[in-house]
């Protein structure tokens, strides 16, 4: 039943951490009996020889055997845990950090002092932490502090299958540490956890680990899962049929969970809500009304429905962050990567909803994303109905233009989200596609995300981090790193440094820095932690479902519109644009007071304030400890900034943002063939394509010939949107990478400044690959 590769592997190397002791933890019989039912506590002992004869473990089993619940156990009662160190374990997902922490904590009888969590803003951790559960961005983040990671004995990778971003990159920086440890003569293990799917990924990369590391495969009892696949053409209207379909299982078929999979939290809302409408559950009592029933014994008729208990379990995965996101708004730094901009609490409830039994006479069905394919486990679910799409974000590299496309999912997520039916018995899979279209048009896996994503964020990080590494050993600088950019091959500065420091995207670490030299600091701050947060205006209408409703609504989102119009000032105010409006939505909500009601009444998003609030906070701690002579004192509420400073502010954004210039396209004569189309249309520095401003853009047809916009959104045409106005002249001053310079001009001749010590001369240049020139500027 067990494999294990490369057993030879085992009894070499017998000299390192041997624990003797065996740490004892008092579970409750219940939970003991809970565990003995997992495939893996059979293979505990081989588990853990292994783990302790190999500096690195690869483990793999199918979802629900028990890696993530029991292995940190092992690993504790395995002594791995003394002497102050501590187990830690990454998660791709936040959700998962903390519900895992929670279960273990319960399941070991140790309070969460012991078993904690860190995820971006938030953990429970105290010196007393003896399994740490956190997401990989946590963990990516310590290794900067602390390269060897000294206070950890061992690292469990969870979900390594995922090949999310930072689990690809932890895995690459911990098969150098590794070694590095055993060099100093306190060797770290490292445990890559996965479902049983691209092991080879981790095994048969040479460039990773020198000796192939062992595999230990946990069988798991799956029992049979028949798939029905849909005979037509797949539908358009996919979640009509998983409605459809949900609804016919339950009113046809026996007792058994439904586990539904749509690609996104609006679809999971809009198939609860039309379920719910549908199959309407006790609501207030819905255990009292049972019993009652029982009470009276009143037998329920024969052909009377059992109710459905619907649980909206709508946890996102990873990647969506909010739809049509570009480049930049997403590349935010290590730090502050995974979250949602949600608060956790809301999915850890569903979560102990799914848990729990659903009532008698009820069929439980969960909706949800791929976030159950492989990391949660639930029980009892009989039925899975796929709709075969995931929501990906796809991301141009030529153009950094990223969006979120929903499309087919590969095979190998399909047979995993198929095997959830199969986990406590014969299960059902109902694929709402054909064979031939599974056959035809599934990949085999999904692509990493690494391939999926703008980069630019992480070179800066990882550069620092070899610097780092430097200093340790020669660095092993990997020759994709330095093929994907031409950036990258350029020095990190003393300026690139500071920028490193700063928990964001480089970008944002150059605001900040060039911030400081014009004192202008706790504007760039609250700039930049509202860059760094995505979607704080609610533009999009909510689906309402009166007619009076969406009036109202669209009555508030011209309320809110005007308001940012007053909030956008004039002159220099008036041209940093979206950004201005930004701050005074910042300074005015704090002035309120923090309110959610200033935030309906003003279109943002609450959530998204609370999350910027937390970033100034942080933001604002980070300068001091970079830049200890700035000496920044947090004012939330923040007087605007004057005429002279909004004007600074324009310079400082289009530093940050060069690559995002785009120049007003000469207006067409009238009766020319795309004249109307190209109205008011720009031409962008990376793109092809003609791009506009956003409507819902304080500066929409203000006419400005050259602005910076943070991100390009797609929909009916390319949107710009956080849109800033900039002058020509400060091109070739701040964005000169960008600019072909000609020689210098004679007109007025060149002079040297003694106290410089340059010479000052007139220059031309043109900008971009586009050529456009610019005015001849001092330099
Ligand atoms: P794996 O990591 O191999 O997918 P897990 O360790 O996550 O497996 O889960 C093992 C078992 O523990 C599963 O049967 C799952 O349903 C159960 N489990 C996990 N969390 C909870 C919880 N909070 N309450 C009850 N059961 C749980
Ligand atoms: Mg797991």
């Amino acid at each position: 039943t067990k494999e294990v590769i490369n057993v030879a592997k085992i009894c070499e190397n017998r000299k390192e951490i041997k624990p003797v002791l065996h740490i004892s933890v008092n579970r409750s019989a219940e939970i003991q009996e809970q565990r003995l039912k997992l495939p893996i506590l059979g293979e505990e002992q081989i588990i853990m020889e292994t783990i302790n004869d190999n500096p690195v473990t690869i483990l793999c089993g199918e979802t629900g055997s028990g890696k993530t619940t029991q292995v940190p156990q092992f690993l504790y009662e395995a002594g791995y845990a003394l002497d102050g160190s501590i187990i830690g374990v990454t998660e791709p997902r936040r959700v998962a950090a903390i519900s895992m922490s929670k279960r273990v904590a319960e399941e070991m009888n140790l309070s969460t002092r012991e078993i904690s969590y860190q995820i971006r803003y938030e953990g429970n951790v105290t010196p007393d932490t003896r399994i740490k559960f956190m997401t990989d961005g946590v963990l990516l983040k310590e290794v900067q502090k602390d390269f060897l990671l000294s206070k950890y004995k061992v690292i469990v990778i969870d979900e390594a299958h995922e090949r999310s971003v930072y689990t690809d990159i932890l895995i690459g920086l911990l098969s150098r540490i590794v070694p590095l440890r055993k060099k100093k003569g306190n060797p770290l293990k490292l445990v890559i956890m996965s479902a049983t799917l691209r092991v080879e990924d981790f095994t048969d990369n040479i460039r990773l680990f020198k000796v192939k590391p062992p595999v230990i495969k946990v069988d798991s009892r799956q029992f049979p899962v028949t798939i029905h696949f849909n005979k037509n053409t797949p539908q358009e209207d996919y979640l009509g049929e998983a409605y459809k379909k949900v609804c016919k299982i339950h009113q046809q078929l026996p007792d058994g969970g439904i586990l539904v999979f749509v690609t996104g939290q609006q679809e999971v809302h809009t198939l609860c809500a039309k379920l719910k409408h549908t199959f309407p559950f006790h609501k207030a009592a819905k255990h009292v009304k049972l019993t009652k029933c029982i009470k009276h014994g009143d037998e329920p008729k024969t052909n009377d429905l059992p109710d459905i208990k619907l649980e909206d379990y709508s946890v996102l995965p990873i990647d969506e962050q909010s739809e049509l996101k570009v480049a930049d708004n997403e590349s935010e730094s290590l730090f502050v990567s995974h979250d949602t901009g949600e608060e956790p609490s809301a999915d850890e409830e569903a979560e102990d909803l799914v848990f729990e039994a659903p009532p008698d006479g009820s069929r439980l069905c969960v909706i949800a994303t791929n976030v159950a394919e492989t990391s949660l486990t639930m029980p009892n679910i009989k039925y899975v109905v796929d709709t075969g799409k995931v929501k990906t974000r796809f991301y141009d590299k030529v153009t950094a233009v990223s969006a979120f496309k929903v499309a087919w999912t590969s095979k190998a997520s399909a047979n995993q989200r198929a095997g959830r039916a199969g986990r406590t018995g014969p299960g059902h899979c109902y694929r709402l596609y054909s064979s031939a279209v599974f056959n035809d048009s599934f990949e085999k896996f999904s692509p990493p995300e690494i391939t999926r994503r703008p980069v630019d964020d992480l070179v800066l990080q990882m550069k620092r981090l070899l610097v780092s590494l430097g200093a340790l050993e020669k660095p092993p600088a990997p020759k994709s790193f330095k093929e994907t950019k031409g950036e990258m091959c350029a020095k990190i500065t003393p300026l690139g440094h500071v920028m490193a420091c700063f928990p964001v995207s480089p970008r944002y670490g150059k605001m900040l820095s060039l911030g400081h030299q014009h004192q202008l600091l706790p504007y760039v701050i609250a700039m930049v932690a509202a860059l760094s947060v995505q979607e704080i205006f609610v533009d999009n209408l909510q689906e309402s479902t009166t007619e009076a409703e969406k009036e109202e609504q669209k009555q508030r989102r011209l309320k809110a519109s005007h308001v940012r119009k007053t909030w956008a000032g004039f002159g220099n105010s008036l041209l940093l644009g979206d950004l201005m409006v930004m701050l005074k939505a910042v300074g005015a909500w704090e002035f309120d007071g923090g309110r959610s009601h200033f935030c309906d009444e003003h279109g943002l998003r609450y959530k998204a304030m609370v999350e910027i609030r937390k970033l100034r906070a942080q933001l604002t701690n980070t300068v001091n400890s970079v830049i200890p002579e700035a000496e920044i004192v947090m004012d939330p509420q923040m007087k605007p900034p004057t005429d002279l400073q909004a004007r600074l502010m324009r310079q400082i954004i289009l530093a940050g943002l060069g690559d995002h210039v785009a120049r007003m396209l000469p207006e067409l004569p009238k009766d020319a063939d795309n004249a109307q189309k190209l109205k008011n249309a720009y031409q962008s520095l990376q793109l092809e394509e003609p791009v506009f401003v956003h409507p819902g853009s304080v500066l929409y047809k203000s006419k400005a010939q050259y602005v910076v916009y943070q991100c390009v959104e797609e929909t009916s045409k390319l949107y710009m949107k956080g849109v800033t106005a900039v002058e020509a002249e400060w091109l070739p001053l701040f964005v000169m990478n960008h600019c072909q310079f000609s020689k210098p001009l004679d007109d007025p001749p060149p002079k040297f400044d003694q106290s410089s010590g340059n010479v000052v001369c007139h220059m031309t240049s043109t900008f971009g690959s586009h050529f456009w020139s610019l005015p001849a500027v001092e330099l």
